[in-house]
């Protein structure tokens, strides 16, 4: 073959190989673009979220503390539960578009990787749905976001809970009406005596779930209880000093 006709055939495999990569490209979650495998800050099966959009996001402070509730010493989230961020999250909650709750994962499994203070952990225990609800919905969304977390805190997922009662979904209750229709609608299925216990759930609003959580696995002699959701509702982190 003569030495252009190599070099044209080469060239146009690349520009063949660059048109595929530009047309395959993950899209991006929030801004729906495609984009190239520089600008990808996180990817899920050809889903991604780019750099630009996850620095637009809500996100709380590095090491986040926020005031816990009377059994559940503290929460900790990377997110706010706000603007782009929530509306991913509702996609993936409630159309159940798998890969969001995978990018918002993995970016929140980096994001506790970082805090040190969930090191002194011993496990990961999600808020659990009713059998009936997980049939309805299909999947477990914070069983599936407990996992990102426990790989970035390095520590196991414990199924401890499970969900005796149904009750009313939380989301359309006020705050003391969350707290009354959430009592005793849990019990401890596994040994938590002398653990501490991180419990992992999607949003954290007003606590009354993982209040009621914390509740029962102390009582079932777990030592310490504290919160990691992907999101909390906007409020004001504390500092170390005035949570320990
Ligand atoms: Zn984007």
């Amino acid at each position: 073959m003569l030495p252009f006709c190599r070099a044209a055939l080469r060239k146009g495999a690349g520009m063949l190989k660059r048109l595929i990569r530009a047309l395959f490209a993950p899209r991006c979650c929030v801004c729906s673009g495609r984009i190239s495998e520089e600008y990808i800050y996180k990817e899920y099966k050809n889903v991604c979220i780019c750099k630009n959009c996850f620095e637009a996001l809500d996100r709380t402070p590095a090491d986040s503390l926020f005031p816990g509730t009377r059994h559940l010493d503290f929460l900790t989230a990377p997110f706010y539960y706000t603007g782009e961020y929530r509306r991913i999250f509702l996609q993936f909650k409630f159309s159940g578009f798998f890969a969001y709750g995978h990018i918002i994962g993995q970016a929140a499994c980096e994001y506790f990787s970082a805090h040190k203070v969930l090191e002194e952990y011993d496990c990961i225990v999600p808020v659990p749905l009713t059998r009936a609800r997980l049939n309805r919905r299909g999947f477990d969304q914070a069983a599936l976001l407990a996992e990102h977390f426990a790989e970035g805190i390095g520590i196991p997922v414990q199924r401890a809970l499970e969900r005796t009662e149904e009750g009313e979904i939380q989301s359309r209750l006020s705050g003391a009406a969350r707290a009354e229709n959430i009592r005793d609608s849990f019990a401890v299925c596994s040994d938590v005596k002398g653990m501490r216990i991180i419990i992992a759930d999607d949003v954290f609003t007003t606590g009354s779930t993982m209040n009621e959580c914390a509740r029962v696995l102390r009582e079932a002699g777990a030592e310490d209880v504290c919160g990691a959701a992907a999101a909390v509702v906007l409020r004001k982190p504390r500092s170390e000093a005035d949570i320990f």
